[in-house]
Order: C-alpha cells, then structure tokens, then sequence
C-alpha cells in the first residue's frame, strides 16, 4: 500500500503541445494521463472527474496557472488534489506565489525528466495516504457507510450549495423499529450483522452521486437529498421501507410484526442564512416520531 505504483489519473496543463509531450514522458508510465492547453478547460475537467495530480504551467493565454491554482483549491470536488506548477518562470517571487496559491511543488524549466519522475511519484504516494485516512475518518466501521462526522460536514457543504442555488433540500432519519428487543433475544452480534445488512441495503437504494446515507447513531440512519423535494424523497423513502421489509430479518419479538421494519421520517426545505442544517434535522426527527407513534414501518413526510 501507499508504493505510489497504482495506476493514478494524471493531468497535464500547457498551452504548448511540446511541453506536455515532455511531461508525459518524464512521468512514469502506465498512469492514465490527460491533458489539455488552458486553465478554463482544465477547470472543467476537474469538475467532471476525478484526479490524483494535476501538473500546471503558469504562463498561458487566457486564465493564468496560478488563478487556475486557487480555483482549484475551491472546488469542493477536487478535495486535497495536489498541484504542482511545472514553468519557465524561475523567479524566486514566482516560485513564492505557487506555493502561496496552494501548490505542493514548483518545478522549473528546462526540468529533468528522473526529478520530474520523482516528485509525480512522492505527490501521488502522499495523496494516496490523505484519501485513505480520509475515508477512514468519514467511514463507520461496522456498516461501512459514511460517518456521523462525514454527515456533519458533508450537511453544512449542501445547505452551503442549496442557499446559493435556493434548491430544495430533503433528509430522511431512519429507525430500526424495535432494535432493543432484537439485541437482547438474538444477542449483540446479531444486531451487528443486521445494522451492516440495513445500512448496505439503505446505501443500494440510492443512485444520485449526490445522495447519501451515512449512520447518524446507534440503529439510526440519515440520508441527504440534494435538489429533491418531499415528493421525492417521499418515494425513496418507500423505497428503503419496502427494501429492508423485503430482506426479511426474522426478528420474532419486534412489536410490529414477524421481521426487521424501519421507520421514517422526512422533511424538506429551501435554506436559507435563518435556518441551519439542524432544522431540517428537528423536523425530520419530529415525523419519525410520529411515524413510531402511528404503528411503526411506515414512512411520515409531511411539512
Ligand atoms: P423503536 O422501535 O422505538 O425504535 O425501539 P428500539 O428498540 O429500536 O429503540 P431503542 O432506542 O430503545 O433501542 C435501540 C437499540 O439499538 C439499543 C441498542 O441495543 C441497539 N444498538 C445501538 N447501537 C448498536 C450497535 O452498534 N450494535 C448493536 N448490536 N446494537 C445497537
Ligand atoms: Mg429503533
Ligand atoms: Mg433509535
């Protein structure tokens, strides 16, 4: 783990075709490696997909590597994507502005291509550090599906989006109905393995990029729509029920009938600065509580 020799995604951005030809040859092979001659089209590229490094000249017409540098730390998209800037520039005030602007490396030309190959290698090794600890840190150990702390964060950035965008924003908490009386007839690690069950089969319901599900606490899950109004989170929400219904858990003790149920409450809104996430969560909360109250397995939306 961590040899850097994984096949990484590489971008290369100069304007001049010669350049890039010498940059892809300097790099070692068998990357995926792509390339394109402006700062505005690299942009989009990194928008579009993913990449583990992105080499960068300065000097281009139009937008200049350096502006291209600090866009790039501002996508939320790109994470901690490394930048290293490869030019002519060799001033020591350039140099200082490419670090400034956020880049890991400054390389000058003419380079040489073993130093070229080195530091790609080192990047790409560090970065594949940084995701790995990243997705640890946002990953539930047992479920395997996001992290309360992944929710945390990731809930602030689509509030953040959805006030910009004034798009409607939904959540769903979900409950294993009478989880307790489970754990203590099947024992505990029985209701591990069920919570992993349900919280895989509750991930599998999703299909946006932009959805996810992550364990909120204990048996207790929240999902986070973007751009979906309690329509459709209503139907998702169906979705997941009939889903977790359809597994089948044999749990004889539950108190709704012969198997594990969840239950589910929703709520949307358009967020704006007077609000906060946390709204959104209350009100959820509130008709999940109601779905409890009205027989459990069943889905409460309402606004
Ligand atoms: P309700 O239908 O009202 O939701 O009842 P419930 O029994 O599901 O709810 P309650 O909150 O009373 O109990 C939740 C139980 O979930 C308590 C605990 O035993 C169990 N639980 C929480 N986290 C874990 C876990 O990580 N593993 C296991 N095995 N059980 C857990
Ligand atoms: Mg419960
Ligand atoms: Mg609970």
């Amino acid at each position: 783990m961590f040899s850097g020799k994984e096949r990484s995604a590489i971008l290369i951005v100069d304007d001049e075709t010669a350049n890039i030809r010498a940059l892809s040859s300097a790099i070692d092979p068998g990357h995926e490696v792509l390339f394109t001659t402006s700062g505005e089209k690299a942009l989009a590229m990194l928008e579009e997909r993913e990449f583990d490094i992105v080499l960068l000249d300065v000097t281009m017409p139009g937008m200049s590597g350096f502006e291209v540098c600090e866009r790039i730390q501002n996508l939320s998209a790109c994470g901690n994507i490394p930048v290293i800037f490869v030019t002519a520039n060799i001033t020591e005030e350039d140099e200082t502005k490419g670090l400034e602007f956020g880049a890991v490396d400054y390389i000058t030309k003419p380079f040489h291509n073993a130093i070229v190959r080195m530091r790609v290698r080192n990047h790409l090794k560090t970065k594949k550090q940084c995701d790995y600890l990243a997705n640890l840190s946002n990953m539930d150990g047992l479920t395997q599906i996001p992290n309360r702390r992944f929710f945390d964060e990731s809930i602030k950035k689509e509030w953040a989006r959805s006030v910009r965008s004034q798009s409607t924003l939904s959540l769903l908490l979900i409950d294993i109905d009478s989880f307790k009386k489970y754990n203590d007839n099947y024992g505990h690690a029985e209701g591990d393995s069920c919570l992993k069950q349900v919280a895989q089969t509750l991930a599998s319901t999703l299909v946006r990029t932009t959805d996810f599900v992550a364990r909120y606490g204990g048996e207790e899950f929240v999902c986070v729509l973007p751009e979906t109004d309690l329509n459709g989170a209503m139907l998702i929400a169906e979705k997941m029920r009939d889903k977790i219904e359809q597994l089948k858990i044999p749990h004889l003790h539950s108190q709704v009938t012969d198997h594990i149920t969840i239950s589910i409450g929703g709520y949307d809104l358009i967020p704006n600065s007077d609000l906060n996430p946390q709204d959104l969560v209350i009100q959820a909360d509130k008709n999940l509580y109601e779905a409890k109250n009205r027989g459990r397995n069943q889905v409460v939306c309402t606004d």
